[in-house]
């Protein structure tokens, strides 16, 4: 096994084409009539809905006879109204009212990650977890990076800057926070320490994270050796 896939909150090596836990691929493509000019019209959703397996939108699917190779969706209110060509067969809309709320909601995903939404994030959690340490409370900058191959979240206390990697970006909110609240933390404790240990703790689903975290670096170590 390779050393450096030992420690639980280092991650070697590419994960980008071996991680199970990437989304899927939501291109766009009308075949067999070449590369379709499908577009996803960012109108803004109701915020916090969010769009899951427990919790289907309301569906309203219109035919357009002028449209030919394009299909489009966008968010009105609760309902989500996906646009498709009127020659469309039954089997061909079902396909693409799938693959148009994937695409909406990774689109609401990503800007739901932003570096802003981050950083808020960052906020709530130090004010529900280390609320007794104002130092942890306004960090500098929370950010996301993608020149972070070794680690899934850094700190660098003297100035307050956190930044987390790209990586965790597609984890699960659960996860993401025990990551940022790990890094505040360093705010407080710079080390790993016994005390530091015991701040972030405070965060119940700290031990699931860490397990979940071991197992996405563990499984990259493995499909990298499959190569
Ligand atoms: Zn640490």
């Amino acid at each position: 096994m390779n050393a450096k896939c030992r420690g639980l909150w280092n991650l070697s090596g590419e994960t980008t084409s071996t991680n199970p836990l990437r989304t899927r691929d939501t291109e766009l493509t009308l075949a067999p009539h070449g590369p379709a000019p499908a577009s996803v019209p960012n109108v803004g959703g109701t915020p916090g809905l969010r769009m899951n397996a427990q919790r289907k939108p309301v569906i309203e699917v219109r035919r357009s006879q002028r449209r030919r190779r394009t299909v489009s969706a966008y968010r009105d209110g609760e309902r989500v109204v996906v646009l498709i060509p009127a020659q469309f067969s039954r089997a061909e809309e079902r396909e693409w009212v799938d693959r148009m709320l994937e695409r909406l909601d990774a689109r609401e995903q990503r800007s739901r990650r932003s570096d802003a939404a981050l950083h808020a994030r960052a906020s709530r959690l130090a004010a529900r977890y280390l609320p007794e340490y104002p130092g942890a409370a306004h960090p500098a900058s929370v950010r996301w990076v993608t020149n972070q191959n070794g680690r899934w979240g850094s700190c660098t206390p003297v100035d307050k800057t956190i930044r987390i990697s790209h990586r965790v970006q597609e984890m699960p909110d659960w996860v993401i926070d025990y990551v940022l609240l790990h890094e505040l933390a360093h705010l407080v404790v710079p080390s790993h320490s016994a005390e530091f240990w015991a701040l972030v703790a405070r965060y119940p689903k700290t031990e699931r994270a860490r397990g979940y975290l071991e197992g996405v670096s563990a499984a990259a170590c493995l499909g990298m050796s499959d190569e």
